[in-house]
């Protein structure tokens, strides 16, 4: 925390904020680990 300085688009879910999941057939929506859920890092 602290090392950017400048907020950009998060690559790992393109600054939705999520990340979506294949649970047994079932689509599960979880927050982006890479940006917490803000879309941004
Ligand atoms: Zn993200």
């Amino acid at each position: 925390m602290g090392k950017h300085s400048k907020k950009v688009t998060c690559s790992m879910c393109n600054g939705t904020g999520k990340q979506t999941f294949n649970n047994d057939n079932r689509q599960e929506e979880r927050p982006c680990p890479g940006c917490n859920g803000t879309g941004q890092v």
